[in-house]
């Protein structure tokens, strides 16, 4: 067997312990003589993988009783359209900041059901860096604040979350969930396609707050109603049960690692390694994010000209790196050096950036 070093930003390089585990369990999973997959959402195996994916996700965010974890479908894009629909009253309207692409979706959602507006934007920066707390223009009668927390195609990332004072701060986490210890309780609804950061697509990570979700709009049809599946702990239909099954492989392996410090200390090595030796060629690669902006999991850069950047992706992949493109709405290179990335294959990549950078200058 040969893993690739894969850098895709989604879905992403899942850990090889919870995969190896999920290839032995497949045949013959737990001695029922069947997969999880093949298994009813209603027995009793299936509720310890579910409610266990839960109470290991509570656990390492450290979430309060006002907290509750759901397991839900339609990936972050569909968080887009629910957010506001259960969120903003009759009338009202929310605040979104702009980072680039995925939060400029979550705005155009936000004004087809109801009302939103762009209270801070990082476009006059071309989205290179996230746009300071003091800037942002916000209403104080705003239904919530949204962010995106981690800008997985610009490459920037918000190293604190802002004061928001009593209105409900909502993130997007799509492509950082679980990169460190944060306090998840300051949020009022935290979102995340899990096939970046935590496990295979098809399920979507939701967090919320019981008492906000008391105020939520009435009368949505069943299914965009969160409180459909916070009342029936996300079983009211059927739940993408494999989907469910790796993220608890995934959170397994993350406390084994030693929670979200190892996770961060990991990171943090990672992104430093591609950051200092992007710094060590100045002739020849250039981080277009501002320093204090610069993402953790998805590093950018570019080459001199769009032909060495095409000649560098295409020498990685044969060297054994996938996904190394940038992007196709910013062009340039890519790498995303999520959780399950190890330092080995960031250090096989930063040395490939070495060599690369000697032979073509
Ligand atoms: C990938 C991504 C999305 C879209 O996720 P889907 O699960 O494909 O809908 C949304 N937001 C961010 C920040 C992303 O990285």
């Amino acid at each position: 067997m040969k893993r690739s070093w894969n850098f895709y930003a989604g879905p992403a390089t899942l850990p090889l312990p919870a995969l190896e585990r999920a290839k032995a369990e497949i045949p013959d999973w737990e001695g029922t003589g069947m997969s999880v997959m093949e298994t009813s959402h209603r027995s009793k195996e299936y509720d310890v993988v579910h409610f266990g994916a839960m109470k290991l996700l509570g656990d390492l965010l450290g979430l309060d009783d006002d907290h509750q974890v759901l397991f839900l479908q339609g990936g972050a894009s569909l968080q887009f359209a629910m957010v506001p629909f259960n969120f903003i009253p009759k009338g009202g309207s929310a605040d979104y900041v702009n980072t680039g692409t995925w939060s400029a979706k979550a705005l155009k959602e936000a004004k087809i059901i109801a009302s939103g507006r762009e209270a801070a934007t990082g476009e006059p920066t071309s989205f290179t860096a996230i746009p300071p707390f003091a800037s942002w223009d916000l209403d104080p009668a705003a239904a919530y604040v949204h962010i995106t927390s981690n800008n997985t195609i610009r490459g920037t990332q918000y190293h604190s979350f802002p004061d928001v004072g009593s209105t409900p701060l909502v993130a997007d986490m799509s492509s950082d969930f679980l990169w460190r210890p944060f306090d998840a309780n300051r949020f009022s609804l935290i979102y995340a396609g899990a096939q970046k950061n935590i496990g295979p697509s098809g399920v979507t990570i939701v967090i919320i707050s019981k008492s906000w979700l008391a105020r939520a709009n009435q009368g949505l049809p069943t299914m965009l109603a969160y409180k459909t599946h916070a009342d029936k702990d996300s079983l009211y239909n059927t739940p993408p049960t494999f989907a469910i099954y790796m993220v608890r492989n995934v959170l397994d392996w993350v406390v084994e690692q030693g929670g979200l410090a190892a996770m961060e200390a990991r990171n943090r090595a990672k992104g430093d390694r591609l950051y200092d030796v992007i710094a060590a060629h100045p002739d020849f690669y250039r981080c277009p994010v501002e320093p204090a902006s610069r993402s953790y999991m998805n590093v950018v850069w570019r080459l001199p000209t769009e032909e060495l950047e095409k000649k560098f992706v295409a020498e990685a992949l044969a060297a054994g790196m996938c996904g190394l493109k940038g992007h196709r709405s910013v062009g340039g290179c890519r790498a995303s050096i999520y959780n399950a990335m190890p330092l080995e294959g960031v250090e096989f990549l930063a040395d490939f950036m070495t060599r690369f950078a000697a032979a073509n200058r």
